[in-house]
């Protein structure tokens, strides 16, 4: 196992229409899934050293510190580093680089941490004149980076090609790349298999397109409506549900998961093998996509990571990817696999 993410809060500051965590107040999806929105916290002190003591336990070297939400808005987020400090693990950040003007001194301080990456594709939706002076102290970031830590990945993300409101925005951040480091990016060449652009020394343009976050209504089983989804069902390039599964016309009859439809779909994936996540309250889940526990495997405060990781059902999943069949159902409504098999 390479990875474990370490949900640590499920706050964020944001509201990105695109994430579950951005949304949950008060619109159509938190209505339907009314966890989403329930119990926003932070991870506490006890649950966090179970989560790293776990991490070692199954030969981790990387942690994340987020499934949703923004990691620097936890208290004892910089405790926390310095906890990692402690043990072999690395820590990869994914931030909204909003706190990086106060966070930054101590992230670049701790030599537990191995990448930043900046979800700057949040901003394109933030009124212009805040969205600018996030980035600013982003850059400011970057560049403190690029002398006192050349040791550290830094990626820009712009995971939002082809959103409409996504070219304005990565216009204006290509300019100010290019007036900041002197280095003209020109990502035209974005493809699948062509999605990470150098800018100078460990500094990358991550481009990609928007992903679609699995769920599940609770209480009918059936798969949720995006806010994409239900306001553009008759376009012809838009994505339903029913179109995202991953080779739907492959679907044989079977039910070998607890829980599951009478249906498994063909495909794969390497969660639970290269990684696993553990949600803001201790449930540990199978993938950094699961941030409403569909599927739960246990709960970090009652066994190992490694005794949940052995249980019948975390089996039952691993086997279904390794023979190429998706047999949960959450699964079976998630288009992430498909984005690496592309
Ligand atoms: S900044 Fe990240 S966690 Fe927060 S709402 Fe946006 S995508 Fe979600
Ligand atoms: S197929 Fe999707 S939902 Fe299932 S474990 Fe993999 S990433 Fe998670």
């Amino acid at each position: 196992m390479n990875s474990v993410y370490i949900e640590i809060t499920n706050v964020c500051n944001l509201h990105c229409s695109f994430c579950p965590c951005g949304t949950a107040a008060g619109n159509e999806t938190a209505a339907i899934n009314p966890s989403i929105s329930a119990n926003r916290t932070f991870m506490d002190s006890k649950l966090f050293d179970a989560c790293i003591a776990g991490a070692q336990e199954i030969e981790a070297t990387n942690v994340y510190f987020h499934v949703l939400g923004e990691p620097t808005l936890h208290p004892g987020f910089v405790h926390y580093i310095k906890k990692l400090e402690q043990t072999p693990l690395k820590l990869t950040l994914t931030t909204n680089g909003t706190t990086i003007e106060r966070s930054g001194r101590q992230i670049l301080a701790s030599p537990a941490v191995r990448q930043v990456n900046f979800s700057t594709h949040a901003y394109a939706e933030l009124p212009r004149e805040t969205a600018e002076r996030y980035l600013q102290n982003v850059l400011d970031f970057c560049q403190f980076a690029l002398v006192e830590r050349p040791d550290l990945y830094i990626n820009l993300r712009l995971w939002n090609v082809g959103a409409k409101e996504a070219s304005p925005w990565n216009s204006y951040m290509l300019k100010r790349i290019h007036e900041t480091f002197g280095i003209e990016v020109t990502p035209g060449h974005f493809c699948s298999r062509h999605k990470s652009f150098n800018i100078t020394s460990r500094l990358y343009l991550h481009e990609d397109t928007r992903f679609e976050w699995p769920g599940l209504d609770e209480r009918t089983g059936k798969a949720l409506q995006t806010r994409d989804e239900s306001s553009s069902t008759n376009s012809t390039s838009s994505s339903t549900s029913s179109q995202t599964l991953c080779h739907p016309k492959d679907s044989i009859d079977r039910c070998d998961v607890e829980g599951s439809n009478s249906k498994i779909v063909v495909g794969t994936c390497r969660a639970l093998d290269t990684h696993v996540a553990i949600l803001h309250d201790g449930r540990v889940v199978a993938c950094c996509l699961d941030h409403s526990g569909q599927i739960t495997l246990g709960h970090i405060s009652e066994n190992s990571l490694s005794e949940i990781l052995e249980s019948p059902l975390a089996h039952n999943i691993r086997d279904g990817f390794a023979q190429h069949e998706l047999r949960h159902p959450f699964c079976q409504n998630c288009t992430f696999c498909k984005r690496f098999s592309k």
